[in-house]
Parts: C-alpha cells; sequence; structure tokens
C-alpha cells in the first residue's frame, strides 16, 4: 500500500484563489450592479444614497471611485421611458380616444415615476459593466492621463 494514500490531499496547481486570474463575468457584473450590489462579491451595498455610488464597498473593500457612468445611465433611461410611453401613448390613443390633457395626466406621471424608478438600477448596471471589462480605473493599470494621452495620439485640440 502506498504511504501517500491516507493524506488524502487533492491539490492541484492553480487550485488557490491567489493563482487564478480574479474573474469578472459581466452578466453577473452587470445583475448585482442593478440590484444596487457591489459587482466585486456581491454583498456590499453600491449605493449609499440615491443614484450616488459608495466609495468603497462595505464587504469587500472594492474602488468604486474609478466608475465614470456619465450619461450613460440617463442615455438609456430616455431610450426604454421613451419607448414605453410613446407606445403606450399611441396604443391607448387608437383603442380608447382621450383628450390632449387626460393624456397628459396619464403619461406624465408615468414618465417621472419609471425614470425614476429606472435611474439607478441602470446606473449600477453601468458600473458593473465598467467594472467587468476592466475599464477607466477599475483594471490593474491606473486610468492614462491626458498628457500620456496626448503624448500617444498628438494634441487634437489644435
Ligand atoms: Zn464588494
Amino acid at each position: 500500500m502506498q504511504a501517500n494514500e491516507t493524506t488524502g490531499s487533492t491539490q492541484h496547481f492553480g487550485d488557490s484563489p491567489a493563482a487564478r486570474p480574479a474573474e469578472r463575468p459581466l452578466g453577473r457584473a452587470i445583475k448585482r450592479g442593478m440590484l444596487n450590489r457591489c459587482p466585486a462579491c456581491g454583498s456590499g451595498r453600491l449605493f449609499k444614497s440615491f443614484v450616488k455610488p459608495v466609495e468603497n464597498c462595505a464587504a469587500c473593500g472594492e474602488d468604486y471611485t474609478p466608475q465614470r457612468a456619465d450619461d450613460l445611465p440617463p442615455y438609456l433611461v430616455i431610450t426604454i421611458v421613451g419607448h414605453v410611453v410613446l407606445g403606450g401613448y399611441m396604443a391607448t390613443d387608437l383603442v380608447w380616444p382621450l383628450t390632449t390633457w387626460q393624456h397628459l395626466a396619464i403619461w406624465a406621471p408615468i414618465t417621472v415615476i419609471l425614470s425614476l424608478l429606472l435611474l439607478q438600477p441602470i446606473k449600477g448596471g453601468a458600473i458593473g459593466l465598467q467594472w467587468a471589462l476592466k475599464m477607466h480605473g477599475f483594471g490593474d493599470k491606473p486610468e492614462e492621463t491626458e498628457a500620456e494621452t496626448t503624448a500617444a495620439y498628438g494634441d487634437r485640440t489644435a
């Protein structure tokens, strides 16, 4: 009988978490961000208040200051809400003709409420996307400075 049979060791090269490259599945990161969860660990909160992301995850310490969601969330919200409201208005008007004021009374509040409800989840998804793709400062390398960009591509403002 072999002596090492009783050790029960099944360790293989690459099994330790440190040996594996950090995985950042895109879909999981976007889903976690949309649910107000840290895209990295899934347990810490991503937003400290309405559409204001935390600086660091309280659970895993991931730095969220490099996020540059900028105007992507409002752009997506306008696209989605615009289709829902305009489509809803036209469909309603086909079967149930209403006055302009009645339509305004229905669709204006829906526009505002839907926009407010969607903005934070979509911003969370955008931050999750940027984190998963290692955009901006989310990667291993710091974000390229303006001087480095100018050195690489020339001064485009001239
Ligand atoms: Zn975390």
